[in-house]
């Protein structure tokens, strides 16, 4: 007789803590969206990722994610060993934005996790910005909560099980000059997502908004912004930026990393968040108490 069982069921502790989980994640083709999928993949966790890509509008003041950068993110994913399905989609339009949800139930049977993460900006004056400006910015940062929000909400309430995480900004906490559809979508999803914390608590779904401050994305680093911040050097380096921005936040950073969020990000979802639904969570190397 063997002393040991010659087949022993697997020690739960040594299985990655999300394993056999499903999560969307929106706007994952770089930036937050990709630290996001990447650590959750790290995790186990299967996904499925959209991203507008080249389809988003005109405006922004820095260049818009390509086809190469959402297949780095697959390819980061699928070296963790997960399943992955990467889709082109607008979440600003509903139809698209259920799509992921779908997609979700039909490949893999499952959604265990929603992160909205797509968002995009848009700058100017309000005195200066033409009202289809502001409506595209909120149609992006709002609507595209509420797209994903709604269908996904749908699904894990009927179940019994799921999380959702969106992701807001510092903004929403003290304005920003010539950001005002940026702010004001931003400030809505807050409140959006109390009240789906509200409509979804009594089936344990919990649903949660992490606030980045300045983040080091290329959302944050174009040149246009580096000339911004360091208006007596033509073309000013990222090296430039930094120096000039090294108070920007009470710890003495310019930016915290896609990285950072993207563990709080896993914290909301974890075991370990299960009575914590309604929140907003700054991740701004203290900038966030400043203001609140
Ligand atoms: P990013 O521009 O690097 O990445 C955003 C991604 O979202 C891009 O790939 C973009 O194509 C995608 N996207 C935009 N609109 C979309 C749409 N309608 N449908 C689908 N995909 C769309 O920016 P990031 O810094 O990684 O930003 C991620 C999130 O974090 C955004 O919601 C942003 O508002 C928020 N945020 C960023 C910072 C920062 O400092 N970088 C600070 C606060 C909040």
């Amino acid at each position: 007789m063997l002393d040991a069982d010659p087949d022993p069921a697997p020690c739960p502790s040594t299985l990655p803590r999300f394993s056999g989980r499903c999560a969307v994640v929106t706007g994952a083709a770089r930036g937050i969206g990709r630290a996001i999928a990447v650590a959750l993949a790290r995790e186990g966790c299967d996904l499925v990722l959209g991203d507008i890509l080249a389809d988003l509008p005109d405006g922004t003041p820095y260049p818009k994610a390509t086809a190469d950068d959402f297949q780095t993110t697959v390819n980061a994913v699928q070296a963790e060993g997960v399943r992955c399905i990467a889709l082109k989609v607008d979440v600003a339009r509903a139809e698209e934005a259920a799509i992921l949800i779908r997609r979700a139930e039909d490949s893999f049977g499952r959604l265990d996790f929603l992160i909205a993460n797509a968002g995009m900006s848009i700058e100017g004056p309000i005195t200066e910005m033409r009202p289809e400006t502001f409506e595209t910015v909120v149609r992006a940062n709002l609507n595209g909560v509420f797209n994903v929000l709604s269908p996904a909400l749908k699904v894990m309430t009927e179940v019994g099980r799921g999380r959702v995480v969106a992701i807001g900004s510092g903004v929403s906490k003290h304005g920003e000059k010539e950001a005002a559809p940026y702010v004001a979508a931003k400030s809505g999803l807050a409140g959006l997502c109390k009240t789906a914390a509200l409509e979804a608590a009594k089936s344990g779904v919990t649903v949660n908004v992490v606030l980045p401050g300045p983040v080091d994305t290329p959302m944050m680093s174009s040149q246009e912004r580096f000339q911004q911040a360091v208006p007596d050097k033509s073309n000013p380096t990222r090296e430039d930026y930094l120096e000039a921005n090294k108070d920007a936040t009470p710890m003495g950073l310019a930016w915290v990393t896609p990285e950072d969020i993207a563990s709080a990000v896993l914290f909301l979802l974890s075991d370990e968040a299960r009575f914590i639904s309604g929140e907003t969570l700054g991740v701004d190397a203290a900038d966030s108490a400043n203001w609140s």
